[in-house]
């Protein structure tokens, strides 16, 4: 076998090498043209080959790309700070800048412990967690991860985070409804914390709207402030893992904005470098900065190339093109625009069970039988299917978990740059159902 680099996940798969990217589409060498319905992993939230970027990036790097954060400070990393405290909502004032997404909720983690030892508590060190959720791959974050796959090979080495279930109303494990029901998955909180005592626990972290491990699964309103009332009522922190979620792929900055919520933390990633630069963060409200502020005054945390200048310049590009273009604005008219088109196509292909999602974060469920939700056999790989049929009639879909125990479903992802427009939104569509016409006849 010729050698080739260890990223991709299956080695024996051959990707296509793509060329270019401009705008919502991606060329590759043999002059395809793929429409990125999932801005990668949903990163590319402001679509390929703007040139603004790639200009702030190069102008950066022409001065200087990297100082080593323990030695100095650079213009960009304390524009790029200042910038994200008047973006973002509260006291979300201090940013410890990272180079992913799961270095910045394991840096979340630590921040959160940290915060009760520097007030003289030292038992408060469990983070709890929800099942049905992906906050990264390294271990504490994996740890925090209620995601049985990506656990499997490591469980001896994990924590036993995960406490609590997904607010997963199409699948509703007390088989209720909202707002009815009570939000018996949010007081499952309550419940873990008088079992386990909050004297033991640092925090409570939660992707607004779940990612990859549920395909956009979007709580009901009245669900977050439920979890922030038990979370302040026990002197427990909330992190908000936005890492899929923040920079506006739901409309506002931060997602937990819509249910009008202050996280105590925040965990940035993905959209933040949009792509092009490899930059995340830990942004920490001044209440918890306080007593570290008063107490060690440093963050036991950090790597060689935390708030690297380059990616620094980036970041702070793509949230001056994200103000100075409105982006924001306008993520609510394509989502419902983007969300009605989806809900016709559920009419015209029965194997989608759900269509759900929040802004341009939008995830479809399939199903054998609609009907009675009954999920395809796992063993068909239905979500591969959909995404290779996807990829091979142009239009690139993210391949995410479904089902009460995250595996045992099929779920794809659809959000694209926040930058798409109507038209483009139309080509989605109809590649999109060219792909469904195509996995129909696979599946005879
Ligand atoms: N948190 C969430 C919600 C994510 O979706 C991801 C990645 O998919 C991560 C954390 C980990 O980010 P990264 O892959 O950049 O380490």
């Amino acid at each position: 076998m010729k050698p080739s680099y260890l990223i991709k996940p299956a080695l024996d798969e051959r990707y296509p090498e793509i060329d270019y990217g401009k705008g919502v589409f991606l060329f590759d060498k043999e002059g395809k043209k793929y429409l990125d319905a999932a801005s990668g992993a949903v990163t590319a939230n402001i679509g390929h080959g703007v040139p603004e970027i790639i200009l702030a990036m190069h102008e950066q790097s022409k001065r200087v790309s990297f100082v080593y954060r323990s030695q100095f400070t650079s213009e960009a990393a304390e524009k790029l700070a200042e910038k994200l405290a008047d973006a973002l909502p509260g006291d979300l004032n201090w940013s410890f800048f990272v180079n992913s997404g799961s270095e910045a909720t394991e840096t979340a983690l630590k921040i959160a412990i940290q915060y009760w030892q520097e007030k003289g508590i030292k038992s408060k060190t469990k983070i709890l967690s929800r099942w049905i959720s992906y906050h990264g791959i390294t271990l504490g974050a994996l740890s925090m991860s209620g995601h049985p796959g990506r656990r499997a090979r490591f469980v001896p080495l994990l924590e036993e985070f995960p406490s609590i279930s997904p607010p997963y109303c199409y699948r509703c494990p007390y088989q209720s409804t909202a707002p009815e029901c009570g939000f018996l998955c949010a007081m499952e909180l309550d419940g873990a914390i008088k079992r386990i005592g909050s004297d033991h626990i640092a925090g409570f972290i939660a992707e607004p709207v779940i990612g990859a491990a549920g395909g956009a699964i979007t709580p009901p309103e009245g669900y977050y402030e439920t979890i922030k009332k038990i979370c302040d009522e026990n002197n427990i922190l909330f992190i908000a893992d936005e890492v899929m979620t923040g920079f506006g792929r739901t409309g506002p900055m931060l997602a937990s904005e819509n249910w009008n919520i202050i996280p105590d933390i925040v965990a940035l990633g993905k959209g933040m470098g949009a792509g092009y630069a490899p930059i995340a963060a830990t942004v920490v409200s001044d209440h918890v900065m306080e007593p570290i502020l008063h107490g060690s005054k440093s963050i036991m945390s950090g790597h060689t190339l935390s708030a690297n200048p380059q990616s620094c310049a980036a970041a702070l590009a793509v949230l001056e093109y994200l103000e100075n273009n409105d982006i924001l604005s306008d993520v609510e008219s394509k989502s419902v625009y983007l969300k009605n088109k989806l809900d016709q196509l559920k009419k015209q292909f029965e194997f989608i069970g759900d269509v759900r999602g929040k802004g341009l974060l939008l995830g479809l469920e399939f199903v054998r039988m609609p009907g009675a939700k009954i999920p395809f056999e796992r063993s068909m790989k239905l979500t591969e299917l959909v995404v290779k049929a996807g990829r091979d009639q142009g239009i690139l879909l993210y391949p995410a978990g479904a089902g009460l125990d995250g595996m045992s479903g099929d779920a794809v992802i659809i959000s694209p740059p926040l930058t798409i427009t109507k038209r483009e939104i139309d080509e989605l569509i109809n590649l999109l159902k060219a792909t469904f016409i195509e996995v129909y006849r696979i599946l005879g």
